[in-house]
C-alpha cells in the first residue's frame, strides 16, 4: 500500500503533545521515561497501536490528516498509556485497571477504548478478495490492476486466483 505523507507540522504536532503528556507522566510517577519512536504505519481503520516491546507507537496517517489535533489528543494519551502501563507494571490487561489508571489518574484524559472517527476513507481504500481458504483484503491499486486485467493474484496457502467478495464503502 503506497505510504500516505505526514505533513511535517503535523508530526511535530503529535511530538509536542508526547512530549507534554511524557512530562505530566514523569512527575507523577517519579521517573523519567526514554521518547517512544512514532511512526505512522498504521493501516486500515485502526486508529493507532502501540508495541510495548520496541517502545512504539504507531499511528494511522490518513485518520491523523483528518481529524487533526482531536486525533492526536485521543490517540496519542491512549497508545503511550499502554506504554507507560507496560513500563510500569509488566504485562497487564490491554484496557485494564492499569492502563485506565494511567489515562485517567495519571495523564488525565478519559479512558477510551475506541475511537469515534469516521473510517469512511480507509474503508473504501480496502476490496475484500477470497480464495479457497480464507479472506485477503487488497488496496486499490491492487484491485484496479485486476480489473485492468494487468495483474491476477494466487493466494500463497491454497494457490487459488482471488475473486472479489465485496466492495466496503
Ligand atoms: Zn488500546
Ligand atoms: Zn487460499
Amino acid at each position: 500500500m503506497k505510504s500516505v505523507r505526514v505533513p511535517l507540522s503535523l508530526q511535530q504536532a503529535v511530538m509536542r503533545t508526547m512530549r507534554q503528556k511524557l512530562v505530566q507522566a514523569s512527575h507523577f510517577l517519579q521517573e523519567t521515561f526514554p521518547e517512544p519512536n512514532v511512526t505512522y504505519r498504521q493501516r486500515g481503520t485502526i486508529a493507532g497501536s502501540a508495541r510495548l516491546q520496541g517502545w512504539e507507537i504507531r499511528l494511522n496517517p490518513v485518520l491523523l490528516i483528518e481529524n487533526q489535533q482531536a486525533f492526536i489528543d485521543e490517540v496519542l494519551p491512549h497508545e503511550l498509556a499502554h506504554l507507560l502501563a507496560y513500563h510500569q507494571f509488566g504485562k497487564v490487561a490491554p484496557h485494564g485497571k492499569e492502563w485506565r489508571f494511567i489515562m485517567e489518574t495519571v495523564l488525565k484524559v478519559p479512558a477510551n477504548r475506541t475511537h469515534q472517527f469516521s473510517v469512511h476513507s480507509v474503508r473504501n481504500k480496502i476490496f475484500t478478495y477470497c480464495c479457497r481458504c480464507r479472506q485477503h483484503e487488497l488496496t486499490i491499486r491492487q484491485h484496479n490492476k485486476i480489473l485492468r486485467g494487468k495483474s491476477c493474484y494466487i493466494c500463497r496457502q491454497c494457490g487459488e486466483k482471488l475473486i472479489l467478495l465485496e466492495q466496503i464503502e
